[in-house]
């Protein structure tokens, strides 16, 4: 195998956390030239860049294990000074978008909630064949991810937490958002949205994960 092959996820030795000991062949700490580390970290002085991390650090630094995701998402929003909140949720998860709207008003927030299916239209209109539809030969509205950035974007929205998005439309979302988004909910249809359970259980009940 080529070194270009090898990854973080072949070493594992996380040496990179501390700077000290031995470092793989394949590091890619290690492998940086000097410019090339100067100039990712140079763009950390971008002012918003830089506002972002700051807020990151502090949610971190102050409240490690001690926040859920929900209280750490509203608090980075707050040390970000974010006064209104997009929400971009699937429409499966309309009830948890619905408690976080209310808990995020209860802590000031203005917030402005999209559901995927907004402004809807036929799968079959993207050229989406019928035999990937759920429920051929019916209408079946698309999710429109595009409309959830729009609609967002328009309202100038200081921060957008996606909640449930498809693999994929999410991937769309993140790219045409104007806003930062930070995941609140990774939807998972069989593990209650919690993918980790199945990496968690690879050793085990879902082995055949492993298999080629
Ligand atoms: S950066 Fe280097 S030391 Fe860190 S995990 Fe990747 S390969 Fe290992």
């Amino acid at each position: 195998m080529s070194k270009y092959q090898l990854s973080c996820a072949d070493c594992g030795s996380r040496r990179c956390s501390r700077l000290k000991g031995e470092f793989p062949e394949f590091c890619l700490t290690t492998s940086l030239d000097e410019e090339e580390k100067s100039a990712v970290k140079d763009k950390y002085n971008s002012e918003e860049t830089h506002r972002v991390m700051q807020a990151a650090a502090e949610v971190e630094g102050r409240y490690y294990g001690k926040l859920t995701r929900v209280e750490e998402t509203l608090k980075f929003a707050s040390i970000l000074g974010a006064k209104k909140i997009g929400i971009a949720s699937c429409t499966g998860l309309i009830d948890e978008a619905r408690i976080f709207t209310r808990i995020a008003r209860a802590r000031g927030f203005e917030v402005v909630c999209v559901l995927c299916k907004v402004g809807s239209f036929d799968k079959a209109e993207m050229g989406i064949p019928d035999e990937v539809k759920l429920n051929p030969g019916e209408f079946e509205a698309s999710c429109n991810p595009l409309m959830q950035a729009h609609i967002l974007n328009r309202e100038k929205t200081d921060l957008n937490v996606a909640i449930g998005l498809c693999v994929g439309h999410d991937a769309i979302f993140n790219k045409y958002s104007n806003s930062l988004v930070t995941t609140l909910i990774a939807k998972d249809r069989v593990l209650a949205h919690n993918p980790a359970a199945a990496l968690y259980t690879s050793k085990s009940y879902y082995r055949k994960l492993l298999k080629p």
